[in-house]
């Protein structure tokens, strides 16, 4: 199936000069959203997952049918103040300043296996902190999965050394 279909390109949204990817006719046509999800599940059961992890908010729209999917669990990542419980974080780089991101300290047992998922790898900030976070709870990397990536942007140097799957390419 040919996803880009479904991708809907918005001119100058937010600002001015962005080409924003809007996921939304993805998710919102069944078939096409069941077969991104099972691109998905194909790569991740090759790579023995224990759990998936993913930020806010678009990474949970990729990863929770994932995790459901493979019969393994979900744990959130959210910008600061957001979970209830003891969390450990991590600052990362926006445009303009810096946001933090967290996750719960119980959320990885050391050694597990773990999917990042998220919808959009641009310059690869905000999977590059996600990483931190796994990795400082003690959980291994084993894959990391997108709906798109922007090659222009370079994100996938960031990322380098780690094992990445992306279903369409601007
Ligand atoms: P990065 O941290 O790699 O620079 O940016 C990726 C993050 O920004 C992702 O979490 C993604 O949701 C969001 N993002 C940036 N540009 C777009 C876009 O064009 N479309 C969508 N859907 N998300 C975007």
């Amino acid at each position: 199936m040919d996803l880009k279909q479904f991708i809907t390109i918005v001119e100058d949204w937010p600002k001015p000069g962005i080409k924003f990817k809007d996921i939304t006719t993805l998710m919102d046509n069944g078939p096409a959203y069941k077969y991104a999800t099972d691109q998905i599940v194909e790569y991740a059961s090759k790579r023995q997952i224990d759990l998936v992890v993913g930020p806010e908010a678009r990474g949970f729209i990729i990863g929770c049918p994932v995790a459901y999917s493979l019969g393994v669990g979900f744990a959130p990542v959210r910008k600061e103040g957001k979970l209830p419980r003891e969390t450990i974080k991590v600052q990362y780089g926006l445009e303009y300043g810096k946001d933090v991101l967290t996750i719960h300290k119980d959320a990885i047992k050391p050694g597990q296996r773990v999917l990042i998922t998220d919808d959009l790898l641009a310059t690869g900030g905000t999977i590059d902190a996600t990483i931190k976070l796994v990795e400082g709870l003690g959980g291994v990397v084993a894959g990391i999965a997108f709906l798109i990536e922007l090659s222009y942007l370079d994100g996938r140097n960031k990322l380098d050394g780690y094992d990445i799957l992306t279903l369409m390419k601007y």
